[in-house]
């Protein structure tokens, strides 16, 4: 899977890059990341790419031709057209359904936004989705794109060892995770629950069905009604 960001500040994706699953993903080929500087596509010398709001107003507003020159040179390098992507607050919330339909694009661009805006004419005339990360206002939209890549990037086979491991994770199958519990079993007078030392495999995983399904009850009914809606779908056929 290819990422492909625009953006005005392309040196805080350095450490993002490099590091943890998204780090090792990238190094053995399973995704792959270029990262485009909107200010190589500005035409002065100062490097603008910004410029006042028509009708007045506060804040500046990042130019159209730079990002549409950006998307140009990447889609001279892609053999298909890719799935373009602009974070904005006022976009659809990323969830983790959105995560499952995104990883099925083999090429996806990221617009990061910055300042009070962009030009509208980008987004109706280059982006195919607008996506949140929440109801609350960044200064950008890399913040956004680097929560996106790792949700996908985690879902894809072969980035985390044990595959299993992030389906056992919050949302992917609708429920919340287990509790987890680590050695030692006794700490400070704290027991860990008897049956995860037991050695009784079954039985444990029960346990921890049942502790996914009463904490996404107890925490997330909306959740939890969700998921009984699609049990019942699935038995349905
Ligand atoms: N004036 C814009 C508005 O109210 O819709 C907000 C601009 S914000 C200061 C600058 C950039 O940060 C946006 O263009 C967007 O790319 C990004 N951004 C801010 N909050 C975001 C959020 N909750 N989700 C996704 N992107 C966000």
């Amino acid at each position: 899977m290819r990422f492909d960001v625009i953006t005005t500040m392309p040196n805080v994706y350095d450490s993002f890059k490099d590091t943890g699953i998204v780090g090792r993903a990238f190094r053995s080929e399973i995704a792959q990341i270029n990262i485009w500087d909107l200010r190589n596509y500005a035409t002065d010398t100062f490097k603008h790419i910004d410029d006042v709001p028509f009708g007045g107003g506060s804040g500046m507003i990042i130019k159209p031709d730079p990002i549409f020159k950006a998307f140009d040179e990447i889609e001279t390098v892609s053999v298909e057209k890719p799935h373009r992507i602009f974070f904005t607050p006022q976009g659809k919330p990323l969830k983790q359904a959105t995560v499952q339909r995104l990883m099925n694009y083999k090429h996806i661009v990221l617009l990061a936004g910055r300042y009070k805006g962009i030009d509208e004419r980008v987004r109706e005339h280059l982006i195919d989705e607008e996506i949140s990360i929440g109801d609350y206002v960044l200064s950008g939209g890399d913040l956004p794109a680097m929560v996106l890549m790792d949700a996908i990037i985690r879902r894809l086979p072969g980035a985390v060892s044990d595959d299993e491991s992030t389906d056992t994770d919050t949302f992917p199958v609708g429920l919340l995770d287990a509790p987890h519990y680590t050695r030692p079993a006794e700490y400070r007078g704290f027991s860990v629950p008897p049956i995860l030392v037991s050695g009784h495999h079954k039985k444990i995983e029960e346990w921890k069905l049942n502790k996914r399904l009463s904490r996404t009850k107890e925490k997330r009914p909306d959740l939890y009604e969700e998921y009984l809606i699609q049990l019942e779908e699935n038995k349905n056929g």
